[in-house]
């Protein structure tokens, strides 16, 4: 295997556009030095430790968390780091687990410490000491790196490369039908229609709510809502007078707070799976008091990625709609700074020539 080496100076950086080149000893990956200040580099080829697998990225999504990640606005972030905790790859070595080499893979990106009261309690995503990709140790937006082997499972041929990216948030999703308590029998309304919000919606659907409605003001969601067989509104005010007795908040933005709280039926739920930074927003308490509502967080998912496999493979979440075309990793900077309406995700192929599920590799994301 190849040797660690220092990182090469600025001067090393790759351009912007062009193949990707790896070399025995060397990979590109996109590197997050601080607030802004990011860009594709040549990094030493990751060794895995014990216990760990060498995984080649095949595709990676960005998704809301990443951007915050890349613009310096992600609570607790750790620099410089890797980003890409929503991925697809291939095994290329795995002492412990030969059987998946050359297998196209997902992965759940913990390392949980095992220890500390919130793992002792079976709570793993709040382990206060959890080694996690993309955050803590470098993730997938590079062409190699390390997961340990226990967390990979094989991808079924059904489910393309691009798609499994989309098993991670569907585990956040999961974790959020799972807070909402009881859903079967219930309404449920989803506000923000964004790629959580419409992974919420179906697995709503299919836990038996008695009805599943989203509200999102961008035209382009609310049709891949309908696509999805999702009752869609521009605004949470039409869910009036007939309230949703469980409300989830996918939006990520504070002000939606008082407003989606005053928008759940009397004595229902309110989930907050968006994560909305450092904004503050002015709420009267009384607002859940007077209501009795119930008001949960959900931080991330727990390790349901085999849960959400056969979800959808059993066909009850649809990914498909939900993804974009990928783009090669060398054009990220442009795909950020493309106008137009925001897409869901940015799927990016980062593995050299694998193109599978792109149907043009330089058209861009759908919205
Ligand atoms: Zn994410
Ligand atoms: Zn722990």
């Amino acid at each position: 295997m190849a040797r660690s080496r220092v990182l090469r100076p600025p001067a090393g950086r790759q351009p912007e556009s062009g193949r990707m080149i790896m070399t025995d000893d060397d990979m590109l990956a996109l590197v997050v030095r601080g607030h802004r200040d990011h860009g594709l580099e040549r990094r030493p080829r990751p060794e895995p430790g014990p216990g760990e697998a060498l995984v080649a990225t095949d595709f990676a999504a960005m998704c809301g968390t990443d951007l915050r990640l890349l613009d310096g606005t992600l609570h607790d972030a750790e620099y410089p780091v890797i980003p890409g905790h929503e991925w697809s790859g291939t095994v290329l070595a795995a002492p412990d687990r030969p059987e998946l080499v050359g297998r196209a893979v997902v992965g759940d990106n913990f390392r949980l410490c095992g220890r500390c009261p919130a793992c002792l309690a079976g709570r793993p995503n709040l382990c206060t000491d959890i080694d996690e990709v993309g955050f803590t140790r470098p993730g997938a937006f590079a062409q190699l790196f390390t997961i340990p082997a226990a967390n990979l499972v094989a991808l079924p041929p059904q489910v393309p490369g691009p798609q499994a990216c989309l098993l991670e948030p569907l585990g956040v999703a999961l974790h959020a039908v799972e807070r909402a308590g009881a859903v079967s029998g219930r309404s449920v309304g989803v506000i923000g229609a964004g790629t959580i919000g419409l992974l919420v919606a179906q697995l709503a659907r299919g836990a038996g709510a008695s009805r599943v409605r989203v509200a999102d003001p961008l035209q382009s969601r609310r049709r891949i809502a309908a696509d999805l067989g999702v009752d869609a509104d521009p605004g949470i005010e039409g869910w009036h007078p007939d309230l949703p007795e469980v409300v989830f908040d996918a939006t990520g933005a504070a002000g939606v707070f008082p407003r989606g709280l005053t928008a759940t039926a009397v004595g229902g739920v309110y989930v907050l799976v968006g994560y909305s930074g450092a904004e503050a927003v002015t709420v009267e308490p009384s607002t859940v008091m007077l209501r009795e509502l119930t008001v949960q967080g959900v931080l991330s998912g727990q390790g349901q990625l085999r849960t959400a496999l056969a979800k959808v493979v059993a066909g009850e979440v649809r990914l498909g709609p939900l993804t974009g075309d990928p783009v090669p990793l060398t054009s990220y900077r442009s795909v950020l700074e493309r106008d137009g309406p925001a897409p869901l995700r940015l799927f990016f192929h980062v593995g050299g020539d694998r193109t599978a599920g792109a149907t043009s590799q330089e058209q861009g994301v759908t919205a």
